[in-house]
C-alpha cells in the first residue's frame, strides 16, 4: 500500500516506520523533520510517576505504550545503528520537606490503588542509591517501571532507520490530505494538524488543539562529578513538580515548567524556578555548565488524551500526545499501523476518538 504521513516528530516516524516494517510503500512529508514538541521532550517514559488523578482512560494507554516500548527500540535498532539514549534504570521520586511529602504518600496511595508499582524507600536509603542528593529530604519512592530516552537522539535514529527501511523523506510542508498521492493518509504533524484539511466536512477543523509550553535545560555535569545522578529522580519542592535526567553523553536534562502564555521562548521566571528547584534536590548541581534552556510547546486537547482513530476511508489522525508523546509513542506507532491496515488494535481506542470535540 502507498501510504502518506503528514509530520516527522517521534510520532510520524515511529508510525512510518512500523509500517515500513510491514512491507508498505511509505513517504514521510515534513519541512523541518525533528522540529516540533520531539526536539524539546525530556523522554521519561514514565506511565507510573506521570499518573494523574482522574485520568482514568489515560493509563491503559500509557502502560500499553510502555509495555512495548522496547519492541519500538528493537525496531529502530534493527534498521539503524545511531543510539536512542534508552536506559532502563528506574525512577526516584523525592520530597523536599513535610507538605511534598504529604502530596507523594497520597500519590503513592493513588498508584498503589491502581495496581502500579511503587516502592517506599527510606530517604537514607535513597541517598544510599542517589549519593547527590540532598539530605534534607521528607519522602521517597523508588519506581522501577519508569524508563528514558534521549528525545533528539531518538528522532535522529528514527530517520536513520526510516531511510534504511526504504521511507521516502519529502522537506514539504502538506496543508491539505488531497495534495498527496497515496492511499491512506495519517496526520501525525502534531500542533500542525489543525491546520490540515481535506478530511472534514464543515468549516471547522474537529481537533481541539492547544499549545501548551514548557521551558527545560541542559546542563553538563563536570568530569569530577560525573556520574552526578543514576537514574531519573523527579521531585516535589513547595509543591512544584521538577525533574532531573541524567544521559550516558555526560549532559543532565532539568524540566519542565507548563505555560499556556503563548510565549516560545524560555522564560526567566521558568529557568529560575528549574534550576532553584532542582538544587534544592541536588545541591551539586551548581557546579555544572548550562548548555541549553529551550522551550517548547505541547500538543494539548481538551481531556488530556491523545486524537487517535481513523476518520474516513483514506485518513487516521495521530496527534495531541500532550505531555506523554515520547512515552506514547510505543503504543501511537503500533495501534496507528494497525488502523492504517485496517486491522482492529489490540487496545481500545474508544476514548481516542478524533471527532470528540467536533462542535
Ligand atoms: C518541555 C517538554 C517536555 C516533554 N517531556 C516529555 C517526556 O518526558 N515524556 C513524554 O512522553 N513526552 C514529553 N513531552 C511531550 C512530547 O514531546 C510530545 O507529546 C511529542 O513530542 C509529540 O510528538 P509528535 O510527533 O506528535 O509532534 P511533534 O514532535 O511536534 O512533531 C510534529 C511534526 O509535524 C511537522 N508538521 C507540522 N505541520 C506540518 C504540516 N502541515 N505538514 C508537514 N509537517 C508538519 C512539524 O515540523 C514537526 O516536525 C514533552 C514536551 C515538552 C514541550
Amino acid at each position: 500500500m502507498k501510504i502518506s504521513i503528514i509530520g516527522a516528530g517521534i510520532i510520524g516516524l515511529s508510525t512510518a516506520l512500523t509500517l515500513a516494517d510491514r512491507g508498505h510503500q511509505v513517504t514521510v512529508h515534513d519541512p523541518a523533520p525533528g522540529s516540533g514538541a520531539s526536539h524539546h521532550a525530556g523522554g521519561m517514559l514514565a506511565p507510573t510517576a506521570e499518573v494523574v488523578y482522574k485520568q482514568d482512560p489515560l493509563f491503559p494507554l500509557m502502560l500499553a505504550a510502555a509495555e512495548w516500548y522496547p519492541q519500538l527500540i528493537e525496531l529502530t535498532q534493527r534498521y539503524s545503528d545511531v543510539a536512542t539514549g534508552y536506559r532502563t534504570d528506574g525512577t526516584l521520586v523525592v520530597a523536599r520537606d513535610r507538605a511534598d511529602n504529604t502530596h507523594l504518600e497520597e500519590l503513592t496511595a493513588y498508584q498503589h490503588l491502581h495496581g502500579m508499582e511503587v516502592e517506599r524507600l527510606t530517604t537514607r536509603r535513597a541517598r544510599q542509591l542517589e549519593p547527590a542528593l540532598s539530605p534534607a529530604l521528607a519522602g521517597a519512592v523508588e519506581i522501577t517501571g519508569d524508563h528514558q530516552l534521549q528525545p533528539r537522539r531518538f528522532t535522529q535514529a528514527l530517520l536513520d532507520a526510516c531511510e534504511k527501511a526504504s521511507v521516502s523523506i519529502e522537506p514539504y510542508a502538506v496543508h491539505d490530505v488531497d495534495e498527496v498521492d497515496a492511499d491512506q493518509v495519517v496526520i501525525a504533524a502534531g500542533l500542525g494538524a489543525a491546520g490540515i484539511t481535506g478530511w472534514y466536512e464543515g468549516e471547522r477543523n474537529p481537533l481541539d488543539l492547544r499549545p501548551v509550553y514548557g521551558d527545560i535545560l541542559h546542563v553538563r555535569v563536570p568530569e569530577h562529578q560525573y556520574p552526578l545522578l543514576t537514574r531519573v529522580v523527579r521531585g516535589f519542592v513547595e509543591d512544584r513538580p521538577v525533574y532531573l535526567i541524567p544521559r550516558e553523553d555526560k549532559t543532565l536534562t532539568i524540566g519542565a515548567t507548563t505555560r499556556e502564555d503563548g510565549r516560545d521562548q524560555p522564560q526567566i521566571q521558568g529557568v529560575y524556578q528549574l534550576l532553584r528547584d532542582a538544587i534544592e534536590l541536588c545541591p551539586a548541581l551548581e557546579e555544572c555548565d548550562l548548555i541549553e534552556a529551550t522551550a517548547g510547546a505541547r500538543p494539548g486537547s481538551p481531556d488530556d488524551l491523545p486524537y487517535l482513530g481513523r476518520v474516513n476511508e483514506r485518513v487516521v489522525v495521530s496527534t495531541g500526545y500532550f505531555r506523554h508523546g515520547i512515552l506514547l509513542a510505543g503504543m501511537a506507532a503500533r495501534c496507528g499501523a494497525d488502523l492504517v491496515e485496517q486491522i482492529d488494535p489490540p487496545i481500545s481506542l474508544e476514548a481516542c476518538d478524533p471527532m470528540r470535540h467536533r462542535r
